[in-house]
């Protein structure tokens, strides 16, 4: 596997602590087997999100110490308008503290012109909204029900076959998209949420066709269209590298080309932007629901030209909206992440395939078939892999899914994964192999690690807080 060197030289350096395992196995026993609960200062390298942990360039804290910190119409506002109108040709710009800043803002308004809408056309019966999607990220399926809608995703089936290459694993699954439009009816669907590249997938990208598709579909029935846009820069290189007619495309007329299909977006700029805080809610050209929106982020966010944001944060903001979408940089970060996906792989280590944009998943559940899903194959491999290396990865299986409301039993999870997601410009491909090598020495002793059984279990979101311990046989 070809590695891609690092498009820039670090001029800042931030120490990280080296630990025995001695150090390791003590932390962890205090953190009540469960990585969320370790001290960052006790992990060499933490993979647990790539949210708000990339590293900014020098461009970026310069742009700090020229932030304007005007209440309101602040330059740097300013310049992040332009910016957003160039780069994805969409007029209307709310900045807000985060993505779900963001989608709190956005979800009512949406909801309450569906429901003028859905009057005045004189609908039968009552109106109950849905937002449907390729995959709701967590916290945009929680506001959009906090709003009192239904979330419901219509994932591609390709998505679930870890094993098998499938170009566009992040893609709607189109005839269900139209069937759930048609069950609902679409006077009731408030908006078609297009998530760039689909997180809960594994950051898998969804295809330009996929998306003109989905969109068209949408329009047709006249549902607002929304983008999710967290990671629209990887997803525009993925469309770039695989799909039939854009390889030679410019990376930013692939986005505008993405952008042009939908009506508004939220953003999490804590992701592709490189930013530690803030976010965006933009919308095409519609001054009605732009206008509707600014209301309500007045007293959630703060006055309109800053939503929550420091005017240093929207210089950041500013100049990290075009460093994540220099071809240059896309190659190194996508190429970094698959690399790190190679070398698992031909280490023996089963992952999801291919690597998407943000994260490698490690298939726990097949590297330790004999721990069963309610002893939690991948939250062990997560505590060995800290015990190995001091690398911190999070588990997405049956710890994080839970228990059934109604019967207490456990939810039957479709797979037991390790996520490894990767930081933006944070680790080098050194690290990239230090972790491969950790992973793949833990697999030669795989059958001897145990399961876990809880010591506590918190009743609700137990994956943050519980502690758990191994069970001895
Ligand atoms: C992170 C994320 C969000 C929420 O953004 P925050 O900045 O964490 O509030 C929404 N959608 C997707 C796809 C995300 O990855």
């Amino acid at each position: 596997m070809k590695r891609i060197p690092e498009p820039f030289r670090i001029k800042m350096v931030e120490p990280i602590k080296m630990t025995t395992l001695a150090d390791r196995e003590v932390a962890l026993k205090e953190a009540g087997y469960n990585p969320f609960s370790l001290k960052s200062e006790d992990v060499y390298i933490d993979l647990l999100t790539d949210s708000g942990t990339g590293a900014m360039s020098a461009n970026q804290w310069a742009g700090l110490m020229i932030g304007d910190e005007a209440y309101a119409g602040s330059r740097s506002f300013i310049k992040l308008q332009d910016s957003v109108r160039t780069l994805f040709k969409y007029q209307h710009v709310i900045p807000v503290h985060q993505g779900r800043g963001a989608e709190q803002i956005l979800f009512p308004t949406l909801i309450e012109k569906r429901q003028k809408q859905f009057k005045a056309n004189h609908e039968s019966g009552e109106f109950k909204p849905i937002f449907i999607s390729n995959y709701h990220f967590d916290t945009t399926a929680a506001h959009v029900e906090l709003s009192g809608a239904k979330a419901i995703n219509t994932l591609t089936p390709e998505a679930t076959n870890t094993a098998q290459w499938f170009d566009f694993k992040g893609n709607f699954d189109l005839p269900q998209l139209e069937k759930t439009i048609n069950d609902a009816g679409a006077a009731n669907v408030a908006g078609v949420i297009i998530t760039i590249t689909c997180n809960s997938a594994g950051g898998q990208p969804v295809a330009m066709a996929n998306i003109k598709a989905a969109a068209t579909l949408a329009r047709k029935h006249g549902i607002p269209i929304i983008i999710d846009a967290a990671r629209f820069a990887e997803n525009a290189w993925f469309i770039k590298q695989r799909e039939e007619g854009y390889a030679d495309v410019a990376i930013g007329d692939v986005i505008r080309e993405m952008f042009a299909y939908a009506d508004m977006f939220t953003m999490s700029a804590k992701k592709d932007p490189m930013v530690n805080m803030g976010g965006l809610c933009c919308f095409k050209d519609n001054e009605e629901l732009f206008k509707a929106a600014q209301v309500l982020c007045v007293p959630m966010e703060g006055f309109v030209t800053y939503g929550g944001l420091n005017g240093r944060d929207m210089e950041a903001l500013n100049v990290g909206l075009w460093e994540c979408a220099d071809e240059d940089f896309l190659r190194y970060r996508i190429g970094q992440v698959e690399y790190l996906g190679e070398r698992l792989r031909e280490g023996g280590i089963p992952i999801q395939y291919p690597t998407g944009g943000h994260a490698v998943f490690v298939d726990a559940g097949k590297l330790l078939p004999h721990i069963p899903a309610d002893q939690f194959p991948a939250h062990a491999l997560a505590n060995e892999l800290y015990l190995e290396g001091g690398v911190r990865g999070v588990e997405i299986g049956s710890l994080l899914l839970g228990r059934d409301p109604e019967n207490g039993q456990q939810k039957v999870s479709p797979f037991e994964l390790l996520r490894l997601t990767i930081p933006r410009r944070v680790y080098t491909n050194d690290h990239m192999d230090y972790i491969a090598d950790s992973l793949i020495a833990i697999k030669e002793r795989a059958s001897q690690i145990k399961g876990l059984t809880f010591d506590y279990e918190p009743p609700v979101l137990r994956h943050f807080t519980a502690r758990l311990k191994p069970i001895e046989n």
